[in-house]
């Protein structure tokens, strides 16, 4: 299980099996309570799993809902006399990377893994792709820049300590496809 799902939750999970059901899984937030169907068929532990993956999902859309990423890094380019990206959003299929930024377009893309992480640490990661929209790759140059934003130290040292303790999410085999596209991010080295 992901270590970035906060242990308290912030609503309670009804399941119910449904006969009707034959493949599908649904979830729907109601008020403080996550309602996830089942098929009637799926075993105890299959159960399990959906109710751990659904409550991730949800955790993940209520911390990214919280963050107006359009303010947020308008904000944060105006402070580190950054470039403005053309568009921001979160990427809620970004396993490997906590974010991308396309420089031809003008486009970041943030991981919505990161979207629970302290407020300091989204900033690093959006000051972060800002950065490539000035400069590619991540030489002095690059780092330069990034260090405008005085946590930046502390933001990666949190995203190591992160990764190191959420190998099961890590899944490096697009990471090459991924960098040669994109201009994608790890932890930044
Ligand atoms: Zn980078």
């Amino acid at each position: 299980m992901s270590t970035d799902v906060p242990h308290q939750r912030a609503f309670t999970v009804e399941v119910t099996r449904s006969t009707r059901r034959r493949r599908s899984v649904g979830a729907q937030l109601v008020g403080n309570t996550l309602r996830v169907a089942i098929p009637s068929w799926m075993s105890r532990a299959e159960e399990q799993h959906w109710i751990d993956e659904m409550s991730r999902r949800f955790t993940r859309k209520l911390s990214a809902d919280r963050i107006d990423l359009q303010a947020r890094s308008r904000a944060l380019a105006r402070r580190h006399d950054l470039r403005r990206p053309t568009d921001i959003r979160w990427a809620t299929d970004m396993t490997t990377r906590w974010g991308s930024c396309t420089p031809v377009t003008g486009t970041i893309r943030i991981s919505d893994r990161i979207a629970a992480y302290p407020d300091w640490v989204v900033d690093y990661v959006i000051v972060h792709e800002l950065c490539h929209l000035h400069v590619g790759g991540h030489g002095p140059d690059f780092w330069a820049l990034v260090h405008r934003y005085q946590k930046a130290e502390r933001a990666i040292g949190y995203l190591i300590a992160k990764a190191g303790s959420d190998d099961t999410d890590r899944d490096d085999t697009d990471r090459d496809d991924t960098d040669r596209a994109d201009r994608a991010d790890g932890i930044g080295d």
